[in-house]
């Protein structure tokens, strides 16, 4: 069965609706940050761009990859394993 919002995954939550984990993240996960509940998502956007390490537009995945390695090595960071 595959997620009544992407059709694309198969479905990892079966009820109240039958979605995919991501799907899931973007209709339900927050965080409260100073009272206010903000989509998990917008948050770490937020937080990759600040640290430069939101995806270029027409970057591969491989460059990408690699360039958020380089930022996890060179901080000492356990962003990525
Ligand atoms: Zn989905």
């Amino acid at each position: 069965m595959n997620c009544q919002d992407c059709g694309s995954k198969p479905a990892t939550h079966l009820r109240p609706y039958q979605i995919c984990d991501r799907c899931w993240v973007s209709r339900f996960s927050t965080q409260r940050i100073d009272g206010e509940d903000i989509p998990f998502r917008d948050v770490h956007k937020a937080r990759l761009q600040g640290l430069d390490l939101w995806r270029i537009e027409g970057e591969s995945d491989k460059d990408w990859g690699a360039r958020c390695q380089k930022y996890s090595t060179l901080q000492e960071r356990r962003l990525f394993k």
